[in-house]
């Protein structure tokens, strides 16, 4: 039986889209998790995906049948400075699947050796970064964040030099494509319309099929990704979350979250908090992913400007006008998670203005984030502050606006998220060879909205010996 049945649309490509390699083989694979449901959804069959060949094929040792193993090529604005070639630097696509529901996605291995976009690095991913990654994209597919996913996380058995030295691992990735913003950028920076155009086809294709019957398809793919990732930072900012490195390379062009390196979920809110080590000038903050997300797009819109329809001005006036729609996009999307998490139904003139005021006395306290939201649904949300007279003022004006504990609200308003602490302990005991308290933190994330009274201490905030003040990249 043939373990994944591959269908390889991104390597019907032209050449210059990838460099065609295998993975580089590995000491000693052995599986550490094999994600059983997302298996499933995918239409493969756990039991196969877990037998000793296909966990040395997860882990870079052959080639499956079916694979075109391949490297992507990309570019990408980082931190703002042009990097005008990074590409699959550590990772391999060995192909796409089709879902019993027609839907495609890729099957890549991270950490899976050199590639000729490898530039000075290894091309591997210690243990750390690959729980990391599984953990939190797993918790957001649950939270319902549009992600990549993890379908596979296998040990390698070498060692992996960093600061220290750390056990090498492959993680299996998933996503309904890798594009980025950066490919894109790669063909548009060398002229190569042609490349831009078919990568264009590619993903309306893939991701935008209403566009292709659009007067101007390139035009309504800008659009349709303009509006998409407007969603999608929404939804972190609904859930505290801080992508942390959103450099063009790491905005994709479907729409999900991808590159879980230093990204955090806030404990305390703080509208401008920076978890990332790198991050020196906070370009990359809580409270500035809106418009980080807008100068992405902004990238996106000159890479396609060229292929757009009418004369120089048209064109021009065209991205502009896509582009300057995102703020739009973003504060609707927006309102729409802030109404859903307060309960309030509707649109009133003062919502904006109720949620602004709720932010801003959070923001004063350091209240817990994820406990405030949740708190709502019980009452309990006025224990977040230590003077509550603030608090209790908003809540007259939540009522006034219709605004009622309610067990709604705890469908909306999670209460268990990846916190920081509780990622790093279970990393630390993976990196001693106990992987159960990655598993029952994988368990609890599964369902986030459901109160367990067991696992209560997954709720709670750190305690300050426990508290986490920076991520780090671990490339
Ligand atoms: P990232 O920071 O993960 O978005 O990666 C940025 C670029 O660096 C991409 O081109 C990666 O493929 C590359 N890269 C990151 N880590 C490694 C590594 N260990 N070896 C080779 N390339 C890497
Ligand atoms: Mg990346």
């Amino acid at each position: 039986m043939t373990a994944i049945p591959f269908d390889n649309s991104f390597a019907r490509l032209p050449d210059r889209f990838y460099a065609r390699l295998a993975p580089e083989p590995v000491s000693a694979p052995s599986l550490i998790k094999m994600n059983h449901g997302l298996a499933r959804r995918l239409g493969l069959d756990p039991a196969t995906l877990e037998t000793p060949e296909m966990v040395a094929a997860l882990g870079g040792n052959h080639v499956p049948s079916g694979a075109e193993p391949l490297a992507q090529a990309y570019a990408g604005h980082q931190f703002g400075g042009w990097s005008p070639q990074l590409g699959d630097g550590r990772a391999i696509l060995l192909g796409e699947v089709l879902a019993p529901d027609g839907a495609r996605f890729d099957i890549q291995l991270k950490g899976s050796g050199q590639t000729p976009f490898s530039r000075r690095g290894d091309g591997r991913a210690p243990l750390g970064p690959v729980l990391r990654e599984y953990i939190v994209s797993e918790a957001m597919a649950a939270l319902g964040v549009p992600t990549t996913r993890s379908l596979a996380a296998v040990a390698t058995g070498d060692r992996v030099y960093r600061e220290t030295i750390e056990p090498g691992a492959v993680l299996t990735r998933v996503a309904s494509s890798h594009v980025r913003v950066g490919t894109f950028q790669f063909f548009a920076a060398r002229d190569d319309l042609e490349a831009v155009r078919l990568l264009a086809d590619h993903v309306i294709a893939r991701h935008y099929p209403e566009a292709a019957g659009e007067p101007d398809p390139i035009l309504a793919l800008l659009k349709g990704v303009i509006a998409r990732q407007a969603a999608l930072v929404a939804r972190w900012m609904a859930l505290g979350f801080i992508h942390g490195v959103m450099n063009t390379d790491n905005t994709t062009i479907s729409g999900e979250t991808i590159d879980y390196g230093p990204c955090a979920f806030m404990d305390g809110f703080d509208p401008m908090r920076v978890f990332s080590s790198i991050d020196h000038g906070g370009r990359y903050a809580y409270g500035n992913q809106p418009r980080i997300a807008q100068w992405n797009l902004a990238r996106l819109a000159q890479s396609l400007l060229p292929l757009l329809s009418g004369d120089e001005d048209a064109r021009l006036a065209a991205a502009q006008g896509a582009v300057d729609a995102f703020p739009d996009h973003f504060q609707a999307a927006w309102l729409a998670e802030m109404r859903a998490k307060l309960g309030i139904e509707g649109a009133e003139e003062g919502d904006a203005g109720l949620i602004e005021d709720l932010l801003s006395i959070m923001a004063e306290a350091e209240a817990d984030f994820t406990l405030t939201f949740r708190g709502l649904a019980d009452g309990s949300a006025r224990d977040r502050f230590p003077d509550p007279r603030r608090f209790d003022k908003w809540a007259q004006a939540w009522r006034e606006r219709g605004g009622r504990e309610t067990d709604a609200l705890t469908r909306v308003n999670p209460a268990y998220i990846p916190r920081n602490h509780l990622v790093e302990a279970a990393i630390a005991s993976g990196l001693n060879g106990n992987f159960d308290p990655f598993e029952e933190l994988l368990a609890v994330l599964s369902d986030p909205f459901t109160d367990r009274p067991e696992h209560a201490a997954y709720t709670q905030p750190p305690k300050p010996e426990e508290r986490v003040y920076q991520t780090f990249c671990g490339t």
